[in-house]
């Protein structure tokens, strides 16, 4: 073979005096962001809990261009703490209230830091054997602690899978599904295909049957009441899939929800799973928020019926200590998801002897490469302890009654929907403000939760009802405790008080 010889113009190492991955640098400047981040955490409570900063704030502040020379790495960390915190909602404050809070942990974090520090990049088995099955072990220790069927457990035949997110979980077993019709009936039938839900499901399964090709006008969104506190309830589901099937309609997945995000309702997941039964639908079960919850036996009856779904994901990143992003999927056929996700090209296949006896968890979602989330599962289960987490749970399940009763003593209040978790909604109710129309409490509810959220103190959100605007107040921040819980009710009364007077 002829080699051109190496001329003057190549380059000389001695060029490149920078090693991005030296470790007593790692060692140090790891160090300071530790000190930092511990920092941060002890003064947490002092930031305005939601950002208080205007659009393009940061643009004003940051130079335009990337550097070319290095700047040490005090001077950055001086620049997050002046100049990205106060672009911060600071979703770990103990004053944090808003959607669903996201519980960090510090065994969740530091987990995270290990598998980002391994950063490998764990698509098949062979890529990282350890990432896979502690994957395996993790997702089953889980399953057990829920009391689901065996069905779902890979010591049953079934399997669980760590995803990003519901979003991810929810294409992912809607594909599966998808597919299973598609090779029954033929491609030509895709715009047949029906998709059921409540108007309460989260718009993920909106966004999710987009993007399947579920013809948007095939997603049955049923109504649900305040009478039935908005539950889908299976007399609706009944007959709106027998509607369907007289026009030629297939029914193909539907979507429950255990603690929807508006109002944590809970659809009856086994009478519903019973109608479904009779026409070969795809259940899933969505217990993104509550799910965590149903480690507790006295939360436990809500996963009745579980037996006879399909799929069922929650996410540990919301009330399970672990950081973002860990969604736990559970499938009692596998071989429906490996189906539809499957690809096999030569440069992904693992050693020949393996291939057959190995999980691939490539084939289980729908990215490729992916991180190792079991880790920050593992290191929770095993520094809290399944009591400790049930206890964590309670709680914040305590915390929250004791503010639904702070709430029911002050007249000019009411709870709008019963509590079932750790979410209160509740609103100035219309009789504090005479005899006004729907649309005037709404906004004087409006002004309220926008004048608490403001002033930094406490941060809450809404969801609308029905029509009726009203507060939410989710209790599920881990620094979060009771002492927070009432001066956040006191900040709600001053506020009241400032605006009714
Ligand atoms: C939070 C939530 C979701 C969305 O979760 P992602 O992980 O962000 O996709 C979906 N469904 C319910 C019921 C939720 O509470």
């Amino acid at each position: 073979m002829h080699l051109t010889k190496p001329t003057s113009t190549f380059i000389s190492l001695t060029t490149i005096p920078m090693n991005p991955l030296n470790p007593e640098e790692f060692r140090k400047q790891g160090h300071l962001m530790i000190d930092f981040l511990a920092d941060y955490y002890h003064q947490i409570h002092k930031y305005p809990v939601r950002s208080q900063v205007l659009p393009g704030y940061l643009q004003k502040i940051i130079p335009e261009s990337a550097p070319c020379s290095p700047e040490p790495f005090e001077t950055i960390l001086q620049d997050v703490q002046n100049k990205i915190i106060p672009g911060i909602t600071h979703w770990q404050s103990p004053n944090f209230f808003a959607y669903f809070p996201s519980s960090g942990s510090t065994a969740g974090l530091l987990g995270e830091m290990l598998s980002t520090g391994f950063n490998i990049v764990g698509f098949n088995w062979m890529s990282s054997p350890a990432a896979t099955e502690l994957e395996n072990i993790v997702v089953d220790w889980v399953g057990q602690i829920l009391r689901l069927p065996e069905s779902f457990l890979f010591s049953g035949g079934g399997g669980g899978v760590l995803q990003g997110t519901t979003c991810e979980a929810i294409i992912c077993t809607l594909v599966a599904a998808r597919d299973q019709k598609l090779s029954q009936y033929g491609m030509e039938i895709i715009g047949s295909l029906v998709v059921y839900c409540s108007d309460q499901t989260h718009s993920a399964l909106k966004k999710a049957a987009k993007i399947v090709g579920v013809n948007p006008k095939n997603i049955r969104s049923i109504k649900t009441s305040k009478a039935s506190d908005f539950q889908l309830l299976p007399g609706p589901l009944n007959h709106a899939i027998s509607t369907d099937l007289r026009d030629g309609l297939i029914p193909l997945y539907l979507c429950l929800t255990i603690g929807t995000t508006s109002s944590t309702a809970v659809d009856p997941v086994g009478l519903l799973s019973e109608v479904a039964k009779n026409y070969e639908i795809w259940v899933h079960v969505d217990a993104a928020y509550a799910g965590s919850a149903c480690i507790c036996p006295e939360f436990q009856h809500f996963l009745d019926g579980v037996e006879n779904v399909n799929s069922f994901s929650l996410n540990a990143h919301k009330w399970f200590l672990t950081t973002l992003d860990c969604c736990c999927l559970w499938v009692k056929d596998p071989t429906a998801l490996t189906k539809a996700l499957s690809t096999n090209p030569e440069y992904l296949k693992n050693h020949a002897t393996e291939s057959n006896r190995v999980i691939d968890y490539k084939d289980w979602q729908l990215m490729l490469s992916r991180r190792f989330r079991a880790l920050k599962l593992w290191f929770v289960l095993r520094s809290y302890g399944v009591d400790n987490l049930r206890n964590f749970i309670r709680g914040h399940v305590e915390m929250a009654k004791n503010l639904e009763r702070l709430v029911v003593m002050d007249k000019r209040f009411e709870v709008v929907v019963p509590r079932l978790f750790s979410l209160v909604c509740f609103r100035v109710s219309p009789s504090a403000v005479g005899q006004k129309s729907g649309e005037d409490v709404n906004e004087i509810n409006r002004k309220l939760l926008e004048s608490m959220n403001g002033s930094g103190r406490v941060y809450m959100s809404h969801a609308v009802l029905e029509g009726v605007f009203m507060i939410r107040f989710a209790v599920g921040a881990t620094l979060t405790n009771m002492r927070h819980v009432s001066v956040a009710w006191k900040v709600v009364q001053e506020h009241a008080d400032a605006l009714l007077r």
